[in-house]
């Protein structure tokens, strides 16, 4: 199944301001075919232990207290090269720097609360699908 599916994140700014239904169209509108969904609020250790490649950066802290304030939306996306397709429908890290009619562009409110998270690696498309869905899980 390894570059077929994605692992999204709708992240807690977006969720508070209403935008998951948006970004869900959005998605849908890329093609794109959820095969697993749920509403997550997660723990420190969570956070911390999803975003492990991160620690020891500047940023990390901050991620981890954006991302475990308030609940978050984390789905399984399948979609033919679906990693590199979900990142040019997501767009860069910054918004600043994101193409017009992408997610980030369209719905980031800074670098750190940047809307959406998607997988960069096949390799890590199963770990963080893995990370939240059981196999029975997935459609
Ligand atoms: N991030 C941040 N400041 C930075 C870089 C990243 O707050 O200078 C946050 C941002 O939410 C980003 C996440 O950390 O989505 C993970 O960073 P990464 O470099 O993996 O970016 P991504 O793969 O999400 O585009
Ligand atoms: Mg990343």
């Amino acid at each position: 199944m390894a570059g077929n599916f994605t692992f999204a994140i709708v992240k807690p700014n977006a969720i508070r301001t209403g935008k998951t239904g948006p970004i869900l169209a959005m998605i849908n509108e890329g093609g794109f075919v959820v095969s697993a969904m749920k509403m997550v609020y997660m723990t420190t250790e969570q956070a911390e232990s999803f975003y492990e490649v991160h620690r020891g950066k500047g940023f990390f802290t901050e991620l981890v207290e954006f991302m475990t304030s308030g609940p978050v939306v984390v789905m399984i996306l399948r979609h033919e090269n679906a990693v590199e397709e979900f990142r040019k429908l997501i767009g860069a890290t910054d918004p600043e720097k994101a193409d017009p009619g992408t997610i980030r562009k369209t719905f980031a409110i800074s670098i750190k609360m940047n809307a959406i998270h998607g997988s960069d690696s096949d390799e890590n498309a199963v770990r963080e699908a893995n990370f939240f869905f059981a196999e029975i899980e997935r459609y």
